[in-house]
């Protein structure tokens, strides 16, 4: 079985591939998602499985008759962030085809219809909005907001379909599609250190974390960063240096995550005390309560300190996505058809996937695979060979569990 995964793995791993980083550079209908596209037609073609796009672009490849309904569905995305590590999403579906290989390779019959899918621009990194293909597919994405997504260059989502040629005609929800899929499963790389911590090469997920951003802007008054005495500035930077740490404090407090990433500042001037420093942050915790405790300490004590320096500050939530539990039901399933000696571990995840989207429309599950320095989204992605193909033989047990037996 490890044969025909480093023989996918190699054959996918040049793809898009900058030299200059390393780092893949995959985006949803460019000439490097062509190719990709072209490579799971191929793995489809190859074991005689029925090859279809869907019309919203996502790709699947069917093991059985799928209008016999309850379909057991696995797979996950070929798509990339900039300069994005060879593993989150491509581990997934490379997996699914090598799962169905070991499963044929164990002569088991299938019970139910079965397919590997290929999620359309998972990462949103082209037209700022992750889990496009997934999002149109289960109606969170309504074709007239999907029509204005736009790119930097300035073309939208439908003449990029068109330009890669797909009709974006009748992009929308897919409620038939849905209706026909009993369960969906995702293997991912893990994107933190969970299951290094426990030692465990592969682990079940429990829920994604509720996350959002909230956009801080702290004005002051701009003025001579030489002539003004200390005492007579209003200085936005400051207010905003005290929040930055009061973020990292509320955080550990709660067990969160809480990341100020991007940040503007006006005039933007080496000799000027700025009069707008706008930060932006990204919140994420294991449940509701938790993610509002920090982002209302993080808000107060960046008040306090706005008062302080004699600054204005508004506070905008910019996003926000709920917590997803995944079914217990089939995560209970995967954990007993998984379960040796000792159980799986289950954890959560601060990121989001086309499972957590599907979530709300159908029975989802995901598997993780570990990723010993929990780098993602990033060349330096990894895990190691004997962790990819466990998480292999758990997808196939997995997919056996459900739509062998
Ligand atoms: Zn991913």
């Amino acid at each position: 079985m490890s044969d025909t995964f480093h023989a996918m793995w190699r054959s996918l791993r040049p793809i898009g591939r900058s030299d200059a980083t390393g780092g893949y550079r995959r985006y949803a209908w460019t000439a490097a998602d062509a190719e990709c596209r072209v490579w799971f037609q191929a793995q489809a073609e190859a074991r005689g499985l029925d090859y279809e796009v869907d019309r919203n672009g996502n790709q699947w490849a069917w093991l059985g008759d799928p209008s016999r309904g309850d379909a057991v569905v696995t797979g996950s995305h070929l798509d990339s962030v900039p300069d994005g590590g060879a593993f989150d999403g491509p581990l997934g579906v490379v997996s699914s085809f090598a799962a169905l290989d070991e499963l044929r390779a164990r002569k088991v019959s299938f019970r139910r219809p079965l397919a590997i899918t290929n999620f359309g621009d998972e990462e949103g990194a082209r037209f700022g909005l992750a889990c496009v293909g997934s999002r149109l597919t289960a109606g969170q994405l309504t074709r007239e907001k999907a029509y204005e997504l736009t790119d930097a260059s300035g073309t939208t989502l439908p003449q990029a379909m068109e330009a890669a040629g797909y009709d974006p005609s009748a992009i929308g929800p897919d409620p038939e599609r849905l209706a026909r899929i009993g369960a969906f499963v995702e293997l991912h790389v893990e994107q933190g250190r969970a299951l290094d911590l426990t030692g465990d090469p592969v682990g079940i997920a429990s829920a994604i974390w509720p996350h959002g951003r909230w956009r801080f802007d702290f004005r002051g008054e701009a003025n001579h960063a030489g002539t003004t005495r200390l005492a007579d500035r209003r200085d936005p930077m400051l207010s905003y240096a005290e929040t930055v740490l009061a973020a990292r404090r509320e955080a550990e407090l709660a067990g969160a995550v809480a990341t100020f990433g991007k940040i503007a500042v006006e005039p933007n001037g080496v000799n000027a005390i700025p009069s707008l420093v706008r930060g932006w942050l990204d919140s994420r915790a294991a449940d509701q309560e938790s993610l509002d405790t920090v982002v209302t300490g993080i808000e107060k004590a960046a008040r306090e300190y706005a008062d302080r320096h004699g600054i204005d500050l508004d506070v905008v939530r910019e996003s926000f996505t709920p917590v997803v539990e995944f079914e217990d039901a089939l995560r209970d399933e995967l954990g007993r058809l998984l379960g040796g000696e000792r159980p799986v571990p289950v954890l959560g995840t601060g990121a989001g996937h086309d499972a957590g989207i599907l979530s709300g429309s159908i029975p989802t599950a995901m598997l993780f695979v570990r990723n010993p320095t929990g780098v993602s989204h990033s060349p330096a992605e990894f895990a190691a060979e004997d962790d990819c193909v466990a998480g292999v033989t758990a997808l196939a047990d997995v997919l056996e569990g459900l739509a062998c037996r």
